[in-house]
């Protein structure tokens, strides 16, 4: 496994990888959610390239930037164990010199549920992760289901500046007790860890009600809603049920599939969760 840092470097390494290419980016402080990218990304492609990158621009001004956690060592050896070919780790001035000044913005897409919460969150992300493209030219790019709105945005944006790869989307992976992985979780005093799987359970329930023939969209919300304020210490933020495709929060029966997700404190912790319904 190579690891590099400069530009230069990347786009040396990157011509030197033959065959399909599939890139993993992250913010690093690996789990099994993260690794399971790079384990479909191995299954698929010739070539893995994998980046960490915590990517200021995407974090508001009381959000977690300086405390997110980070271990770059461990980090290295999850990657290496799982046979990664290419690590990029670029430096904030690499990303963002002096005088930078050029966003990528998906507009009405970054707007709704999370970018609500996070004026600016989308128009980092985005920003970044075209950056990542550009370095890195992968044929395959994985992300994960459980930031499923970044997926929705990274898929618009792929399409709309028509980068030539394919978007992948991995399922969520889970701990045993149906918590998300996330490396957010680590922030979690023992009280609140254990008070977390009411999320799951929430979204698993109002899946088994849309299974079970429930289409009403704010029943769906009910649901969910109800059951997390019966943790004590979950404080909602809110819950949504909104079309899958375009994000636009859904009144009435529901034909096509649906996204339900929210964002929930536990403690000064936020945590997402997601479930899609209607669809695999
Ligand atoms: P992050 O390091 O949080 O920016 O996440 C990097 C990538 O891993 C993103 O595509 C996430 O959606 C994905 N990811 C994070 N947690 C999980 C999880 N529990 N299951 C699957 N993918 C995940």
């Amino acid at each position: 496994m190579k690891t590099v840092v400069d530009l230069f470097d990347i786009r040396q390494e990157r011509k030197r990888l033959a065959g399909m290419v599939g890139l993993v980016p992250t913010m690093g402080y690996l789990h099994q959610g993260h690794l399971s990218l790079v384990q479909r990304a191995k299954q698929e492609c010739s070539s893995v390239i994998a980046t960490i990158f915590v990517n200021p621009t995407q974090f508001g001004e009381n959000e977690d930037l300086s405390a997110y956690p980070r271990d770059l060592p461990g980090d290295l050896d999850k990657f290496e164990r799982q046979g990664v070919d290419l690590v990029w780790l670029p430096s904030v001035e690499i990303m963002y010199p002096a005088e930078y000044q050029t966003w990528v913005s998906v507009v009405r897409l970054s707007q709704r549920l999370e970018g609500e919460m996070r004026p600016d969150h989308f128009r980092g992300v985005a920003t970044v992760v075209a950056k990542l493209f550009n370095a890195t030219q992968p044929d395959k790019a994985y992300f994960g289901q459980k930031d499923a709105q970044q997926l929705i945005v990274i898929r618009r944006m792929v399409a709309d500046l028509n980068f030539p790869l394919d978007v992948v989307a991995c399922p969520t992976i889970r701990e045993a007790d149906g918590l998300a992985m996330s490396s957010r979780n680590a922030y979690l005093n023992q009280a609140e860890r254990q008070a977390t799987p009411i999320l799951y359970h929430a979204l698993s329930s109002a899946k088994n009600a849309f299974t079970n023939g429930e289409r009403d969209a704010e029943n769906l919300r009910q649901i969910v809603i109800q059951l997390i304020n019966q943790e004590p210490l979950a404080r909602l933020q809110y819950v949504s049920c909104a079309d899958p495709h375009n994000l636009q929060e859904l009144e009435g029966k529901i034909s096509g599939s649906a996204l339900i997700s929210l964002a929930v404190y536990f403690g000064k912790t936020r945590l997402i969760d997601n479930v899609l319904l209607g669809e695999n």
